[in-house]
């Protein structure tokens, strides 16, 4: 089976083309096409909604003919379609949704809906085979928008244990290296200046001792900006390392506490902040000296930022195809 997925619901305009075969349980990339207008939001700081949702009008049928063309592929190859509809940001949900379904219409091929956050997890999935992860799992989707934690007794069980109650892991990186002058993405710039740095600030590690599955990470910036005020001077290394630390840390401790507490047989990573080594290190270290021996599955780095090939690994595992007049773009979706 092959599917066309789609994916727009942030600043990224994606397309790929994934091969499935039932039983086989293994997801092939046939092509992975990703359009970004990241550079037109370093100049705001930031996303701009409706400048993202223009420029992926622009992308939108290039992105899509490019991903047939690498992955080989024609309308008639393709058994379904598979799109992003939610969350994300309504203008560029409607952009990918509303052209797929009108592929849909045009090739009498049905779509499969795809929650963005399930994508995030199963991109665990792609280039592996399926028995490698275990269930029950616990998956933590670290990203620009999203921190949660979710528990997965199998593909049809799928739980919600937390999530924040304010800004995302990604936000309060992008957020604070904002205030010490990085350009937007500041995830991956605070991880390579991080490697020079020391946890001089030793910065509060909101909610570790909650006892709950709640993240937040708005206080983080505050914090940041009182230092900043204070006119004091220390490297921005060590501004990196400490606030880099800090969210590790808490993300972490929820991670183990939700592994142990649930006995799961395996750990799942997903989202652009799971492309962060550090995070990847410490979480790896801290499960062998626990001695818990869970396996640790991280999706490749271009596969933890947004991508279509995740929306069509899901759609694969989780899809029920519905006819194009079935489908609709909701931006306030969530688990369940
Ligand atoms: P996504 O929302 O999944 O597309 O991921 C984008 C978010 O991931 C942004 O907030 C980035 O700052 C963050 N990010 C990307 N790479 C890294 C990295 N290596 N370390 C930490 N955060 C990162
Ligand atoms: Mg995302």
């Amino acid at each position: 089976m092959k599917i066309l997925a789609v994916e727009t619901s942030c600043d990224e305009t994606a397309a790929s083309v994934v091969k499935f075969e039932k039983g086989l349980s293994h997801v092939e990339l046939l092509s992975n096409v990703v359009a970004t207008s990241l550079p037109m939001h370093r100049e705001t700081g930031g996303i701009i909604p409706e400048n993202a949702a223009r420029e992926q009008l622009k992308y939108i049928i290039p992105v899509i003919n490019q991903a047939l063309k690498e992955a080989s592929s024609k309308d008639s190859d393709i058994d379904s379609l598979a799109v992003t509809v939610g969350p994300g940001l309504i203008g560029s949900l409607l952009v990918g949704v509303e052209t797929v379904k009108a592929y849909s219409y045009i090739w009498k091929k049905p779509i499969i809906p795809v929650n963005h956050l399930f994508g995030h997890i199963y991109a665990n999935f792609i280039g592996r085979k399926e028995k490698e992860i275990k269930f029950p799992s616990i998956a933590l989707i670290v990203s620009g928008g999203h921190t949660d934690l979710v528990l997965i007794k199998s593909h049809s069980n799928i739980k919600w244990l937390g999530g924040t109650r304010d800004d995302a892991a990604g936000e309060a990186l992008d957020k604070t290296g904002r205030l010490l002058g990085l350009s937007y993405p500041a995830g991956p710039k605070i991880e390579d200046l991080a490697k020079k740095g020391t946890d001089t600030f030793k910065f509060p590690r909101p909610l570790i001792e909650s006892g709950d599955y709640d993240f937040s990470f708005s206080g983080l910036k505050t914090a940041v900006l009182r230092e900043v005020e204070k006119g004091a001077k220390p490297r921005l290394e060590n501004f990196c390392y400490s606030v880099q630390q800090a969210i590790i840390d808490v993300l972490i401790k929820k991670t183990l506490k939700a592994a142990k507490e649930f006995r799961t047989k395996s750990i799942l990573l997903g989202g652009g902040v799971a492309a962060n080594g550090k995070l990847r290190e410490q979480l790896e270290l801290e499960i062998k000296n626990l001695k818990l021996e869970i396996p640790l599955f991280v999706p490749e780095k271009r596969l933890c930022t947004d991508n279509a090939a995740m929306i069509g690994a899901a759609a694969a595992f989780l899809g029920k195809p519905k006819s194009w007049d079935k489908i609709e773009a909701n931006p306030e979706l969530y688990f369940d």
